[in-house]
């Protein structure tokens, strides 16, 4: 397939968003804005880096690549709406598999009725997809990590540690319960764009997406807000078989495991019985896992308080780590 059947197969007939106005087809495409803050984004997956095709299928390449993307717009409190894919390709990946890839971005696309409005398409030596997402939010709007206060409440969505238990199952092949549960945390990752949407009429939230593991966003939360953030090692919600796994394990993957691509924030007290009403109304998990405290005015970070009760500083040692578990294996 050369690059135009490709662009061609890939071509949206038409589009979903109001705001477009040229598509794929042309030099560039054109969206008209004037009401709102545009939020974007770019993010880069590059074969046996950040994926394998040992433990998913293009399908799932194409999908979780484009979640993580929509993630951090989430994390933005953004409504997605465009992405561009930037490709290169290798003489390794057939017709079938790009299609699988692309196949996979729509469907995940799809439910957040987002337009893909262009790319690049080039050939060489690793697959690497590039994907550029593009969305809205209300002037002002916007949910920076810089916005915790002392006082607040800590809370996140869903479970943690799913996704580094299922590329360890899939990994390890072995007798587990409820495989295809952790296999899906891993390869399709919910993302809650709906939910944060429902949060627009909060005066103030902070908001990261969980991508690099909660020790590391904690710490970026804290830093970036100036004050001291504590989670509860106790509180961390897990999954129902979670616990088939070793404390060890369990430990590492829920607090340093990352790519769950669940939402951390905080928010006053007052608004937090708002945050679990609209979370409800999305069928969205949300648990209060912590509080905020001022930090003076240095030593920011983020604290565990662990089962023994013992209050110790949560290391920010998230991605690096698992890159070498990763590694490792
Ligand atoms: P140009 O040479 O002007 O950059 P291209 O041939 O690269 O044009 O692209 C033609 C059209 O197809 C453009 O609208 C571009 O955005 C779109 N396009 C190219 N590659 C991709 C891709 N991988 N995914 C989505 N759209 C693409
Ligand atoms: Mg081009």
């Amino acid at each position: 397939m050369d690059e135009f059947a490709l662009i061609d197969s890939i071509k949206q007939q038409t589009y979903k968003q109001p705001s477009i106005i040229k598509g794929v087809g042309d030099d560039a495409a054109i969206f008209r804005q004037s009401a709102q803050d545009i939020v974007t984004a770019v993010d880069t997956f590059v074969e046996d880096v950040h994926f394998t095709r040992s433990t998913m299928d293009p399908f799932h390449i194409g999908y979780r690549s484009l979640a993580a993307n929509i993630s951090d717009l989430a994390a933005m409190g953004a409504d997605p709406a465009f992405y561009l894919v930037s490709i290169v390709i290798p003489q390794s990946w057939n017709e079938n598999e790009l299609n699988g890839l692309y196949q996979g971005m729509r469907d995940m696309g799809n439910a957040y009725n987002m337009d893909l409005i262009g790319g690049d398409t080039v050939s060489g030596k690793v697959l690497t997809l590039s994907i550029t997402v593009i969305g809205y939010v209300p002037r002002d709007k916007a949910r920076y990590r810089s916005m915790a206060k002392p006082g607040d409440i800590v809370f996140v969505t869903g479970t943690f540690g799913d996704s580094a238990a299922g590329l360890f199952m899939l990994n390890h092949p072995d007798e587990y319960t409820d495989e295809a549960y952790f296999y899906r945390k891993h390869r399709m990752p919910a993302i809650h764009a709906d939910f944060v949407s429902e949060l627009e009429f909060l005066p103030r939230l902070a908001l990261n997406d969980i991508s690099d593991g909660i020790a590391n966003e904690a710490n970026e939360l804290a830093e970036a807000s100036h004050v001291s953030l504590t989670i509860y090692e106790d509180k961390l919600p897990v999954s129902t078989h979670f616990h088939q796994f070793t404390e060890d394990q369990q430990f590492k993957w829920k607090l340093f495991g990352g790519e769950d691509f669940e939402l951390m924030g905080t928010v006053p007290a007052s608004g937090w019985e708002d945050v679990k009403q609209m979370a409800a109304s999305t069928q969205t998990q949300v648990t209060d896992i912590g509080y905020v405290e001022s930090s003076g005015n240095s030593d920011h970070g983020a604290f565990l308080i662990g089962r023994n009760q013992i209050k110790k500083r949560l290391e920010k040692k998230g991605y690096t780590h698992l890159k070498q578990v990763k590694k490792n294996e």
